[in-house]
């Protein structure tokens, strides 16, 4: 299994994933020999089977809030994962909201689909989870579930960091730094503003101080579609100096040629085999 970044969706608001316009199923980061499904949102079923991605081989489904253009199919993944609970393997790491539920949502998982997955982890911010030699970062984020987190993926050849849906906010930049690649949910084109999403504006004003060799930014709503993301990323690439792609549905990509060659960043306290969760 070679590292790798594959798109199974780059819709982000109603209008692009309910038409499926773009697709909603999620992001595939392969590293280590490890097969991480970040958000798998409506289609990620379809959109697997589309892009030769085989969720048997699912390490992680990682969920980063509880609404359904991110979460729908993980019910779905979790079965795909496991021959629908024969096989138990893998770890479900995902939001509190998504897990349990809140005053306003009922939990998303099943009692089920808990069972097809050898651990659940309920994702706060601050904490290190450690899955082998692969270190994952629970990060802040600023949404209309208050529970949403990012995710940032240290691996011995990369770091990349996910933003999820967040607003801006300044602390934003702390958390992505040291990132080789970024990957920002940019609803928004320029000079629209959302409460509770990023926009091209805020992506030029984290980018530029972030300044990861490569920044893609997908989630696109209407207008970021009617924008043209590719002149948008063009446009943000010019202002901060940094390479910028716009993500495309199937799109894959090898994070190794954005890292530098060798490194180790692992936390000695992960040294062991397994999970492990540092509060
Ligand atoms: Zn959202």
């Amino acid at each position: 299994m070679t590292d790798s970044i594959i798109f199974l969706g780059t819709g982000g608001d109603e209008f692009t994933v309910s038409k499926q316009m773009i697709g909603s199923g999620g992001i595939i980061v392969k590293a280590e020999g490890y097969q991480f499904h970040i958000d798998p949102g409506p289609g990620a079923l379809t959109r697997a089977a589309m892009y030769d991605v085989n969720l048997r081989e699912n390490t992680a489904v990682l969920v980063s809030h509880a609404h359904l253009n991110h979460c729908n199919d993980v019910n779905a993944v979790l079965s795909a994962m496991s021959h629908n609970g024969l096989d138990v393997k893998g770890v479900l790491i995902a939001n509190n909201t998504f897990i349990n539920g809140d005053e306003k949502t009922k939990p998303y998982l099943t009692d089920f689909h808990n069972k097809c997955v050898e651990r659940v982890i309920v994702a706060n911010s601050a904490q290190k989870i450690g899955i082998e030699n692969v270190e994952i970062h629970i990060l802040k984020a600023k949404h209309t579930d208050p529970k949403t987190v990012g995710f940032k993926f240290i691996t011995p050849k990369f770091t990349l960091s996910y933003s999820s849906d967040t607003r801006y906010v300044a602390e934003l930049v702390e958390e992505y730094k040291d990132s080789d690649i970024l990957i920002l949910n940019i609803v928004e084109p320029f000079d629209k503003k959302q409460e509770f999403n990023l926009s091209a504006d805020d992506a030029v004003n984290i980018i530029s101080r972030v300044k990861p060799k490569l920044a893609i930014i997908t989630h696109f709503g209407k207008n970021m579609i009617e924008a043209d993301p590719m002149y948008i990323a063009r446009e943000i690439q010019k202002r901060t100096s940094v390479q910028v792609i716009a993500a495309k549905d199937g799109l894959s990509i090898s994070p190794v040629s954005y890292a530098p060659s060798v490194r180790q960043k692992k936390l000695d306290n992960f040294e062991g085999h397994g999970v492990d969760v540092e509060e």
